[in-house]
């Protein structure tokens, strides 16, 4: 009966900051309980979820000094091969000697040898375990003809699962039928950006379709700026109150 639980987050590293139209955004509250993930949104489409005394790298890029708190993981997870995914500078600043990398396949024959000693190759709907941690890959691409920058394949998001809490990374993806079948998800990290991924329509579609119980708006910079995340959360909380919108401040130093 998990789903009776309310899922039970920790989230630090959050600071006021104003969006460029110097509209104050919101400013995140911590909140404190014990055996929960710890979510750090970092930049972009770079966080870090940590549970247990384990922690998780998402898609680590940009400036190395981000991840100083972050030195040692335990399991880096890449999504896709653009470089807002896939760095390797990042990766040779981190110390990796004791680190899991999960990875599609196309990630796999952009690293150098030295990394690939470390790397588990998953494919869309793949599953595997590293560190106790069960994550499953699953499919990102885009569906419209005029957005041909994820094929379908290449990349993957993913499903981790922390303990009875399941958390969802999207990649960059429109909403995929994979995605609105997803179930069960406690949190979601959910991209929308334009030209690359998808409107905030969409995303709203589908995270109204796999109803998560908490979603952060993520990977939202695009061609034109930043997407409207303020809208995205009203078209969510109309559609289902259920569904908390965290809005988190994942460009506030650029
Ligand atoms: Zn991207």
């Amino acid at each position: 009966m998990r789903r009776s639980l309310h899922p039970l987050i920790l989230l630090t590293a959050c600071a006021a900051a104003s969006d460029p139209n110097g509209n104050e955004q919101p400013v995140m509250k911590e909140e404190v309980v014990p055996d929960s993930v710890t979510v750090v949104p970092i930049h972009h489409s770079a966080l870090a979820l940590q549970w247990n005394g384990t922690t998780v790298l998402v898609d680590p890029h940009d400036a190395p000094i981000r991840y100083a708190r972050f030195h040692h993981p335990d399991l880096v997870l890449i999504t896709d091969i653009h470089g807002d995914h896939l760095d390797t500078t990042v990766l040779h600043d981190l110390d990796l000697s004791g680190t899991d990398l999960v990875v599609p396949q196309a990630v796999f024959d952009l690293l150098p040898q030295d990394l690939r000693s470390h790397c588990t190759i998953v494919a869309n709907g793949g599953t595997t375990e590293r560190k106790g941690i069960p994550i499953t890959a699953i499919p990102m691409y885009n569906l419209s003809e005029d957005r041909p920058y994820h094929a379908r394949g290449r990349g993957n998001g993913y499903v981790v699962t922390f303990g009875d809490q399941r958390v969802y990374i999207s990649g960059d993806t429109e909403d995929i039928p994979e995605m609105r079948a997803l179930r069960d998800i406690d949190i979601a990290f959910v991209c929308m950006n334009l030209p690359y991924t998808m409107t905030v329509d969409q995303a709203a579609s589908g995270v109204l379709a796999f109803k998560p119980k908490v979603v952060y708006p993520y990977h939202y910079r695009g061609q034109d700026g930043l997407s409207d995340v303020g809208r995205f959360k009203e078209i969510v909380q109309a559609g289902d109150p259920h569904i908390e919108v965290r809005l988190a401040d994942w460009y506030g130093d650029r």
